[in-house]
């Protein structure tokens, strides 16, 4: 960090398609808290900006400065910083998302990463472990890895969504057969139930289903896990992470999902190759708010606080 005053406030930002989440902490300051909406319809970038820039004048008015800003983003974004794809805003394809924060923030250290890739982050250091793959289950499947406390690949983002577990399974909406996402999201799941039912399966009548032990949900469920478990297992012959975290919506609304990945990955382990140690993500939907703090105090320089401030 150079620059003439240092305040020691840093700044999260977890960007999503509908909505905005900021986190603000410093010393000696509360925290600072707030959410709030992109403006409805036909994504322009331009209308984005300017809600968002309302938001950063808010913050600094009412909260003070900010040394530091870490931006978790949903959208595929090049190596400079510009947005390659994003389907929850497909306006944002092309938007110099490092220009527009350097703007936002001229006397502050920016960063943007991949929101999948900042929860793993934040779940690796909740969890006091280096070596970390995390599976966040929901819409779709994202994800991280964390080797010796990094995010890696590092240049780009660890798709785990898109790992190909089933040769012949369905098509994911990347358009190629079986990957990770297309198997064991929530859609995913609720599809499989509704076909083994025959008819409509939403989430709360998979979780009565489970609940009574229902085949076409325990089935359904069992498939994702399944899925889930051979994901980490093979993760695990690669990385060899010293854990497995497994996240989102929909696995955390599901009481014994987490459990029975952890007990197919076990199962799937090999001898001198045990499956890495599955556990529940502790952050919750909170996790790539917290990876965008962490990535806002690395680029300060400063160590977490021993205990995270909580995030209201
Ligand atoms: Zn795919």
């Amino acid at each position: 960090m150079s620059g003439p005053q240092r305040h020691g406030g840093v700044l999260g930002i977890d960007v999503g398609g509908t909505k905005v989440a900021l986190h603000a902490e410093a010393p000696g300051r509360p925290a600072y808290d707030r959410t709030f909406r992109w403006p409805r319809g036909a994504a322009d970038p331009a209308d984005d900006l300017t809600v968002l820039a309302v938001e950063v004048d808010r913050l600094l008015d009412r909260w003070g400065p900010v040394d530091a800003v870490g931006v978790a983003m949903p959208a595929t974004t090049d190596t400079g910083g510009t947005v390659t794809t994003w389907p929850g805003r497909p306006g944002w394809a092309g938007l110099d998302l490092t220009g527009a924060l350097r703007r936002l923030f001229p006397d502050a250290a920016t960063a943007v990463a991949d929101d999948g890739d900042l929860a793993a982050l934040a779940e690796a250091r909740c969890a006091g472990a280096d070596d970390v793959v995390y599976l966040g289950v929901g819409t779709g499947i994202g994800g991280g890895i964390v080797l010796a406390g990094r995010p890696v690949p590092g240049r780009s983002s660890a798709e785990i969504g898109h790992m190909v577990v089933a040769l012949d399974g369905e098509r994911c909406d990347c358009d190629r057969h079986g990957c990770l996402q297309s198997v064991a999201s929530g859609p995913a799941t609720l599809r499989r139930a509704a076909a083994r039912r025959g008819g409509e399966v939403g989430f709360d009548d998979l979780r009565a289903g489970l609940d009574g032990r229902e085949p076409w949900a325990v089935a359904a469920v069992e498939e994702s896990c399944r899925a889930l478990a051979a994901a980490v297992v093979s993760l695990g012959e690669i990385l060899d992470p010293a854990l497995a975290i497994v996240g989102g919506g929909f696995a955390a609304g599901l009481p014994g999902f987490v459990p029975l990945v952890a007990q197919r990955a076990r199962r799937a382990g090999r001898p001198g190759r045990p499956a890495p140690p599955v556990r529940p993500a502790a952050l919750g939907g909170l996790s790539s708010l917290h990876g965008a703090v962490e990535l806002a105090r690395d680029l300060t320089g400063t160590p977490a606080p021993a205990r995270p401030v909580p995030i209201a």
